[in-house]
């Protein structure tokens, strides 16, 4: 018998692995964790992984830890760990009573350094970060062996309680694992340990002077937690003999395995921390929560539902290649998800008066509007209709070329959820632009449809002039203008337009005055949401995504 399809969504060869360990018995309970190390905001690959961990434990019988790795106090703040952990409540997950901070190892991860140099397996270094450097060899040579790597074990207990206890500075020496200087994973070569830092760390103050390195500390917190399955990213394929040797020479716990996989990347997007913390820091947007920011916070700001983001980590998968998934991929999810769930209002970005000149002055009327096309428990809201309305601006054209359906002088339209209209002059300033529009309507297409069946070809939203809100809209571009954006001079790369701000956009008196945060559909423009720049005098709304993929027809167009 086949397996039915929904139950092979969402396999990949970790789970495969999970499953044939829970098959043989291996374990009563799966427990994995998510280790962010809080030194910046969590962005979308991080999502990959939060999904993959957490998803992990909801699937298997098991549960997923939150786990600061918070070893190095000179990057690492407070306002970081917050926000890592309402991003993650935000994507969905939960890690209940099992939030942990490396640094509450730091005693059990000393003692243990400390059974290393009494077993001959660690050893004080003298030398100078650059002579550590170049002393460990390449690819192709091996490492040479330091002159202090034979001290004794008293010696060596000795210095390091003494850097333990604050008596040397930053720098001076290193406490290092004694394995092979030749061997030819580099990350063997008597790795370091523990340097010495005079730092405030965030939960241990000035209690220490030196701190573990994230190979040292990883795997310990891996065992002391009791995790089965340490996932993490390619890049520490290489590490994994070295976590191994560690759980192999220590009195662990627990034995957890580290399995990789291959990390998110995005097209016009980079994901590195440092590139993000710069970008920040440089002025280069407006802080970590920037909707054109790849952060959880800056997606969130931009109206992107955390469901569109777990469908879409669910649909790129698990895979051990590093590939880099098509950005285009990640607005489809998040179209999909904000087309079934969000209500419809009318939005003018680009204001064009127009005065219907047989509609009585003084007169108005409300017509009804639906919230929903597909859901008609979204229920309706009334939208008044008067002499003086807004179109867009790109609705009309003075001589429009032959496809031009929309409003033209003696063209005939719809507005959406009212009347026929059709133009019959313009306005225009002393350069000559039009800056108003004279029209007619037929009040026997009261609804939107003749009675006597003629057709127009092109129905279009509108908004009343007197009772409509004025407000700035916002739309954003890719941050980059470069598909793969060098991460090393990203500056160079940065999109010159990925903000454009329409200060005298219009909008539905009723979006005006909710507070809702929720996104809607404007329609036919686009998702959008209220920012948190609004203020009582003018909302100010963000575009989380326009309607149809423009982006992709625009680059292939070059
Ligand atoms: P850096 O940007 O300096 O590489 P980092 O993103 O690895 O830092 P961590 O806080 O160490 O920062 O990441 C926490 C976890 O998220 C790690 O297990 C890491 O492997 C995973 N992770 C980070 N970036 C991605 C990504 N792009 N795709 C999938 N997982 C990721
Ligand atoms: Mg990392």
């Amino acid at each position: 018998m086949t397996e039915p399809v929904a139950a092979e969504v969402g396999r990949d060869f970790i789970r495969d692995i999970i499953q044939a360990d829970l098959d043989q018995g291996k374990y009563r309970e799966i427990v994995t964790r998510f280790p962010p190390e809080p030194n910046g905001y969590l962005h979308i690959g991080h999502a990959k992984s939060i999904a993959l961990n957490f998803g992990i434990a909801q699937e298997f019988p098991g549960r997923c830890h939150l786990r600061f790795d918070d070893t190095n106090p000179v990057k690492e703040e407070q306002e970081y760990i917050d926000s890592i952990q309402a991003d993650v409540r935000w994507l969905g997950f939960d890690w209940g009573k099992n939030l942990f901070f490396a640094s509450d190892y730091f005693d059990r991860l000393y003692d243990w350094a400390e059974q290393l140099i009494r077993d001959g397996l660690a050893y004080v270094d003298d030398q100078t970060q650059e002579e550590i450097r170049v002393s460990r060899g390449t690819l192709t040579e091996p490492g040479k062996n330091s002159p202090f790597r034979d001290r004794s074990v008293e010696e060596n207990l000795d210095l390091f309680r003494r850097m333990k206890a604050g008596e040397f500075p930053n720098g001076a020496r290193v406490l290092r694992a004694k394995i092979d200087m030749a061997a030819g994973n580099i990350n063997l070569r008597d790795p370091v340990l523990y340097r010495i830092l005079h730092a405030h760390h965030p939960r241990t103050g000035t209690k220490w002077h030196i701190y573990p390195s994230y190979d040292y500390a990883h795997g310990q917190s891996d065992a002391i937690e009791g995790i089965t399955h340490s996932i993490c990213t390619l890049e520490f394929e290489d590490h994994r003999p070295l976590y191994d040797w560690f759980i192999e020479k220590l009195p662990v716990p627990s034995q957890p395995h580290q399995y990789e996989f291959a990390r998110l990347n995005l097209t016009y997007t980079l994901l590195s921390k440092r590139v993000l913390t710069q970008l920040v820091r440089d002025g280069h947007v407006a802080g970590w929560d920037d909707p054109r920011m790849p952060t959880m916070a800056g997606m969130r700001r931009r109206g992107v539902p955390p469901a569109a983001l777990r469908e879409f980590v669910k649909r790129i998968g698990v895979a051990k290649a590093n590939s880099v998934v098509d950005v285009g991929m990640l607005e489809f999810c998040i179209r999909e998800e904000l087309n079934r769930t969000s209500q419809r209002r009318m939005g003018v970005l680009r204001p064009l008066k127009v005065v219907i000149e047989n509609y009585p002055e003084g007169q108005t009327e409300e017509l009804e509007a639906i919230n929903h096309p597909d859901d008609p428990s979204a229920g309706t809201r009334k939208i008044t209709f008067g002499r003086e309305l807004y179109i867009e601006q790109d609705d009309f054209m003075e001589n429009p070329p032959k496809k031009f359906f929309r409003l033209s002088p003696g063209n005939e339209v719809r507005l959406r959820y009212a009347y026929f209209v059709k133009c019959t002059g313009v306005i225009k300033n002393d350069k000559g632009e039009v800056v108003e529009l004279r029209c007619t309507y037929d009040p026997a297409t009261k609804g939107g449809n003749a009675p006597d069946g003629r057709k127009v070809k092109a129905t279009m939203h509108w908004l009343p002039a007197a009772t409509s809100v004025p407000a700035e809209i916002r739309i954003y571009n890719q941050l980059f203008a470069n598909p793969s954006p060098d991460a090393s001079n990203f500056a160079a790369d940065l999109n010159p337009n990925s903000l454009e701000i329409l200060s005298d956009a219009r909008i539905e008196a009723s979006v005006a005055e909710s507070n809702s945060t929720e996104p809607m559909q404007f329609e036919r423009q686009g998702y959008f949401v209220r920012d948190k720049d609004s203020t009582p005098g003018k909302p100010v709304f963000s575009r989380t995504i326009g309607l149809r993929d423009t982006f992709a027809k625009e680059v292939a167009k070059g």
